[in-house]
């Protein structure tokens, strides 16, 4: 079923009666080439170009719930490729042109917004640090403008720039950046997958891996055992649980974030912008809500739901930038499991044992990566290198001293 304006239209004049489901509820097989562990927006992604770049379609991607129901619909949909750092960049701005493509790759509205994203800066080094990543981004082919003080103002009239405690002096513009609707992402990529062979298999729990000799041989899930040449494990926040079913440890923290939306309001906030002196980001959804969040909540949890002092101090570096936010109600909150690694970069990799390969580490920051992780995970799996743009996201950088520590902050998960 293709989508066009034409068949829009037609189903309008018709009574909508011909809109089939977007993906099958297949039976499992006893067997597949990949299973992808996840139907989050990265094992979806994966399991898409699997099929579409590399012609592998015997695939299975298992989900323990119903898919989108994982930080891939819980996230506040901001979409970048701000970063400094080599083994970054490269990455980020192949995600950031997959994203500006992927509306007409899956015939599917993932409401790419690039309305530009705005780091401010209060400070004389902060702004030194901003031209710094800013030149950085441009050597590696992405976009970055510098703005003073009156470039912002033009933007945002109604920021407080004269806060005695966190003057605006300027800020870092992406005008590439934006948001992406995030459940669409998801809809957008299983409806593909399923167009392309792939089993969706929803309700079907991993409990534990199927290792035989030191090779991974499939996996005994809710629904019984399936076996598969290759077992890819992508589930975010889960990462670390369902790696301990291997044995294996990973340099990672499972952590409770936020995110809020306010009631509707008018259009105000022309882009997406963030405080440069404390956690708070924000944007206005087409529906008009403001779409915002902050730190994450600081303690180890897998629970998707958060605690009132983190929703105080969000709120409060909000109120920092834009006092008149105080004034708007907020409407729902919620929370989601990130997978924070110890140096705020992901990994994509294979692992010690045989046909065990890992995705994740994607901290609060992966949702702009999908379109390249579900790439290079498929590179992966498909060629058993890594894709140049993700060479640097292995597991054993720890152990080799090649952290690719972004904000140079150490293994501490809340300044990531
Ligand atoms: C509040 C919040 C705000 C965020 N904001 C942003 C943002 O603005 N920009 C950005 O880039 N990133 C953001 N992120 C981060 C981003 O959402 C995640 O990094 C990204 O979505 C993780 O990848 P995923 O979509 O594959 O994860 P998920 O959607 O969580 O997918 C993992 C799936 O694995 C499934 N699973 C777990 N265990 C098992 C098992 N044993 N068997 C089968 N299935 C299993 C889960 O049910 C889940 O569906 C945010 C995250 C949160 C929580």
């Amino acid at each position: 079923m293709r989508y066009s304006g034409l068949k829009i239209f037609t189903e309008a004049l018709t009574g909508n009666k011909r809109w089939g489901a977007n993906w099958r509820q297949p039976t499992p097989k006893d067997t597949y080439d990949v299973i992808i562990v996840g139907a989050g927006g990265h094992g979806l992604a994966t399991a898409y170009y699997l099929a579409k770049e590399f012609d592998i379609h015997d695939v299975a991607v298992l989900e323990k719930g119903w898919l989108g129901l994982g930080n891939v619909g819980r996230n506040t949909t901001i979409i970048r490729s701000n970063y400094m750092l080599p083994g970054n960049e490269p990455f980020y701005e192949l995600s950031m042109k997959l994203w500006e493509g992927l509306a007409q790759d899956l015939n599917y509205n993932a409401m790419v917004s690039q309305r530009g994203l705005l780091n401010l800066f209060h400070n004389d080094p902060q702004r030194d640090s901003f031209i710094r990543r800013g030149n950085a981004m441009r050597f590696a082919g992405a976009d970055a403008v510098l703005l003073d003080r009156d470039g912002v103002q033009e933007m945002y009239p109604f920021f407080d720039f004269d806060s005695s405690r966190f003057p605006i002096k300027g800020g870092l513009l992406q005008p590439r950046g934006g948001t992406a609707r995030h459940d669409a992402v998801a809809w957008g990529y299983a409806r593909k997958c399923d167009e392309l062979g792939v089993d969706i298999l929803q309700n079907c729990e991993v409990e534990s891996l199927i290792i035989e000799g030191g090779t991974c041989k499939g996996v005994e899930t809710a629904k019984g055992s399936i076996r598969a040449n290759k077992v890819a494990v992508c589930v975010a926040g889960s990462s670390g649980h369902v790696m301990a079913m291997a044995g294996l440890r990973l340099p990672i923290e499972s952590h409770v974030m936020q995110a809020f939306v306010s009631e509707p309001l008018k259009p105000v906030l022309p882009g997406v912008v963030t405080f440069g002196a404390g956690h708070f980001y924000v944007s206005q959804s087409d529906k008009g809500g403001l779409v915002f969040g902050g730190d994450i909540d600081g303690y180890n949890s897998y629970a998707q739901r958060g605690n009132l002092p983190a929703i105080e101090d969000v709120c409060e570096g909000g109120m920092a930038i834009m006092p008149m936010i105080g004034r708007a109600r907020i409407l729902r909150a919620w929370g989601g499991t990130v997978d924070m690694s110890m140096d705020g970069s992901p990994f994509i990799d294979k692992t010690d044992i045989e046909r065990l390969y890992f995705n994740g580490g994607w901290c609060y920051g992966g949702f702009k990566a999908t379109p390249a992780s579900g790439w290079c995970y498929a590179y992966l799996l498909a060629n058993e290198k890594p894709h140049d743009v993700a060479s640097k996201f292995r597991l054993n950088r720890f152990k080799s001293g090649h952290m690719i520590d972004e904000k140079g902050m150490g293994a501490q998960p809340n300044l990531h």
